[in-house]
């Protein structure tokens, strides 16, 4: 774990809290939460938004906890919630005390809407939601104040308990606060904190038929659970001025700041819970933890560790400025912390090779290395038969400029085993190479062989004693470095058609018959991969979580 704790990082939010410490402004006290709302599944702009938040709290002796802002109940469901509490501990965090909703407030929610209205700071308006727009004016024009604004306390309070005993259709009325039609900030202009929703809660099942807005829930949450830096994404920025005015005229228990800091982008993919939904409804991928998705799901099952992307966030820091993150930098982090994995053998697409002068029957078992740099993980054992296997395109017919690999006449070593020579090659009707028919050099056995050196060494596994299986290989996901770019398309058109790749008659070296679901290893020569849950007694099947070096590069110049 030593290695995961990266040393010394700091951003601007560490710094405001330790500010804070020094001077008391907390009484010492360090309360942060994650709020996600479960209308989807978390993406890796979240793992920033909860290392940032689970990290302060766990850097200054502080706590975290985790809330579900759950005011939307249409778009929210018990599988959201199921799939985040996963994802959150999965990333290695824990938070303070149970999970709680903001569902779990709105009793007191509530009784504060009455008490604004109580105040003459809130009143119930029945204009529809088109003349609600027209009345808000735009950047540019002050709003109008609504015919309903000067309505008595009484009638108020009155029409409000309608709302609440479902007298009121959705959309024919709604609570709003009385601020100021003039503002430059629309947040200002009378907002909505109640409308009417007919609709069941996940938590709370039929008792409301009303529910407070997320504006009016998302701040009031934070001062009931006493936070004492509430951090969110730049976007709330304007927000914050309509947080403070209901903290300053609400009788709440405390008054939590705000801090604002950048959302993470990455290139090639998108960070939002409604198109990645709208990828799932589609069935544009297999699902939320589809291995293409930067869902945290989706990235556990391509190979990712909790480590890799905790360590992700810490490279990319926390800033106020947007900015996207490039691609390859996640993958570094991955490569970075697979590199100890146990080494493996496995032929993607292969191709036959027979050893013409080997015995049918006989198997001999060679050692090699679980990891070429530590020794103390020992050795695994590998079968070599007559019949092997090994990568078509460590074949060539005509072989280029310096081919390091086989053809005709060619020499190689397979690894870990003997030398061979390619002696004679077989075609089938359509001129395909089906079989190549090499010689092996029984002198060339073990660490130190004879003078006899090809220069070059393959990987390969016997096709006598071998487990098929499944590789899945995966591509960027968009063709398009910024797949919204465009606002006249859908980001849906950019989709990479050949972001999966299957190879269905892949080969395995048999010692991995037992590796578990998750658990990752190099191939040799080929890349990092996982044990799929999709694999079963009879068929293995692995993602490719990254290839062996930085493809991007290559790729975003070209
Ligand atoms: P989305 O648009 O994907 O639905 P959201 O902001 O609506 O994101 P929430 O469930 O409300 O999703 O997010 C929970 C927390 O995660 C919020 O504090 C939010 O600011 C933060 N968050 C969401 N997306 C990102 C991101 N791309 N980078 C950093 N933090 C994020
Ligand atoms: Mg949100």
């Amino acid at each position: 774990m030593s290695s995961n704790e990266a040393p010394q990082v700091t951003n601007f939010i560490y710094q405001i809290v330790e500010k804070d410490l020094e001077q008391g402004t907390h009484g010492g006290k360090v309360v942060t939460r994650f709020p996600p709302e479960p209308n989807g599944f978390l993406h890796i702009g979240h793992a920033k938004s909860i290392c940032l938040n689970f990290g302060t709290a766990q850097k200054y002796n502080g706590v975290c906890n985790l809330r579900f802002d759950d005011t939307n109940p249409e778009k929210e469901s018990q599988e959201y919630i199921d799939a985040i509490v996963r994802d959150v501990e999965w990333l290695g965090f824990n938070w303070a005390g149970d999970i709680r909703y903001t569902s779990d407030y709105f009793d007191q929610l509530h009784a504060w809407a009455v008490h604004l209205i109580k105040q003459d700071k809130a009143f119930v308006c029945q204009l529809n939601a088109e003349q609600m727009r027209e009345y808000r004016g735009n950047l540019t024009e002050p709003g109008k104040n609504s015919p309903y604004r000067d309505r008595s306390v009484e009638e108020n309070l009155e029409l409000f308990e309608q709302m609440r005993a479902g007298e009121f259709a959705e959309g024919e009325a709604a609570l709003r606060a009385k601020i100021d039609m003039a503002a430059p900030n629309m947040n200002l202009r009378d907002p909505v904190i109640y409308r009417v929703r007919k609709a069941h809660h996940h938590q709370t099942g039929d008792k409301w038929c009303i529910y407070p807005s997320y504006d009016f829930a998302h701040g009031q949450s934070d001062a009931i659970e006493e936070i004492t830096h509430s951090i969110c994404t730049l976007e709330f920025e304007d927000h914050r001025p309509l947080y403070d005015w209901f903290v300053d005229n609400l009788p709440v228990p405390a008054k939590p700041r705000q801090y604002e800091f950048a959302r993470l982008n990455l290139n090639y993919t998108i960070t939002s819970k409604r198109k990645l939904k709208q990828l799932v409804d589609e069935q544009q991928v297999t699902g939320w933890d589809d291995p293409r998705m930067p869902t945290i799901s989706g990235l556990r099952r391509r190979g990712y560790t909790p480590a890799a992307i905790r360590n992700f966030c810490d490279m990319i820091g926390v800033t106020r400025s947007n900015s996207t993150v490039d691609m390859s930098m996640l993958e570094a982090a991955i490569r970075e912390d697979l590199e100890s994995a146990p080494r493996a053998m496995c032929v993607i697409d292969p191709i036959k090779l027979t050893l013409t002068n080997y015995e049918e029957g006989q198997e001999e078992w060679f050692e090699v290395p679980v990891h070429p740099k530590d020794e103390t993980l020992g050795h695994r054992l590998v079968p070599l038969t007559k019949n092997l296997l090994i990568e078509r395109e460590d074949f060539a017919m005509e072989a280029p400029k310096k081919w390091k690999r086989l053809a005709p006449g060619f020499a190689v070593r397979l690894r870990g085993s003997y030398c061979v020579t390619c002696e004679d090659v077989i075609t089938n009707e359509a001129g395909e190479v089906v079989e190549l028919r090499c010689s092996y050099d029984p002198a060339t056995k073990g660490e130190n062989p004879t003078d006899y050196k090809p220069k070059g060494v393959i990987h390969w596994v016997s096709a006598d004693n071998s487990i098929p299986c499944e590789v899945r290989q995966y591509d960027r996901l968009f063709t398009e470095a910024n797949p919204e770019a465009d606002k006249e398309r859908s980001f849906t058109e950019f989709l990479n058609p050949e972001s999966l790749q299957s190879f269905p008659n892949a080969r395995v070296e048999v010692g991995m018959a037992n590796a578990a679901i998750e658990s990752s290893y190099q191939f040799e020569r080929q890349g990092y991969f996982c044990v799929d849950p999709d694999s079963t007694e009879e068929r293995m099947v692995f993602n490719r979580t990254v290839s062996l070096r930085d493809s991007w590069a290559k790729q975003s110049k070209g």
